[in-house]
């Protein structure tokens, strides 16, 4: 049998050659090595509140002090940055279900930084958006990511109306745009539960601050929150 599998696997090479998420070059990894290398990781030195790399590990950064946030906090797997935003561009256009595993797998350990967890959920895309693009890649790693870690993964938010894509705003506006777009979905059952929220990029926070809201509104005990990666401005 294991020969068997070998000769499909080449065939399948063959037919459609595995290539790398970032850059499309034939890779028998989906990131492949060169890219690899690039990938910024954000390491454990970060705004506790945030997530946001810092000089040192502190509770709140500068632009978390004296800002409700609404969530916990929050951590990011990486620099949303060149090779980041190409593995993320192609988890969200080419439907590429491996690399959401990928990423959730290496997602999972960065749970050890924010608090306990009951149930894992994702920020929710429009049904309108989500019938053309087949799929919500926020919850394709929010169920890769339940599954490393032992946790049950349902969707608790709906959006209550079409938004702007967050990327292409400039920031004032990325405030209203989401404000009172989501609803959770059941408030009875998730009462008293510890909310952990995913999604692929942070970029200021307030989508996940608006679905925080939402599930806070349901009673949630707390909401923690994880992303794929994060923007990071320069100072
Ligand atoms: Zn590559
Ligand atoms: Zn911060």
């Amino acid at each position: 049998m294991p020969r068997v599998r070998h000769v499909v696997r080449a065939l399948l090479d063959v037919l459609f050659p595995p290539t790398c998420a970032a850059c499309g070059t034939y890779s028998q990894r989906s990131i492949c090595p060169l890219c690899e290398a690039k990938l910024e990781a954000i390491g454990s030195t970060t705004c506790l509140c945030c997530g946001k790399p810092t000089l040192h590990r502190v509770g709140a950064c500068r632009e978390c002090r004296g800002r409700d946030f609404k969530f916990h906090a929050a951590a990011a797997l990486w620099r949303y940055s060149g090779v980041a935003r190409g593995v993320l561009k192609s988890l969200k256009y080419s439907n590429r279900r491996l690399i959401a595993h990928e990423i959730a797998a290496r997602m999972a350990p960065l749970y050890a930084r924010l608090g306990d967890c009951d149930i894992v959920t994702w920020v929710p895309m429009s049904k309108y958006k989500e019938r053309r693009r087949g799929y919500n890649q926020s919850e394709l790693l929010a169920r890769s990511l339940a599954d490393d870690l032992g946790l049950g993964a349902a969707p608790l938010l709906r959006k209550t109306r079409h938004t702007h894509d967050q990327n292409r705003l400039p920031g004032r506006e990325r405030r209203k745009n989401n404000v009172g777009a989501f609803a959770s979905v059941s408030s009875s059952s998730i009462a008293g539960m510890r909310v952990l929220l995913v999604d692929d990029i942070y970029t200021t926070g307030s989508t996940v601050a608006d679905c925080a809201v939402a599930l806070r509104k349901a009673k949630v005990a707390a909401v923690y929150v994880i992303t794929a990666a994060r923007t990071v401005k320069e100072a």
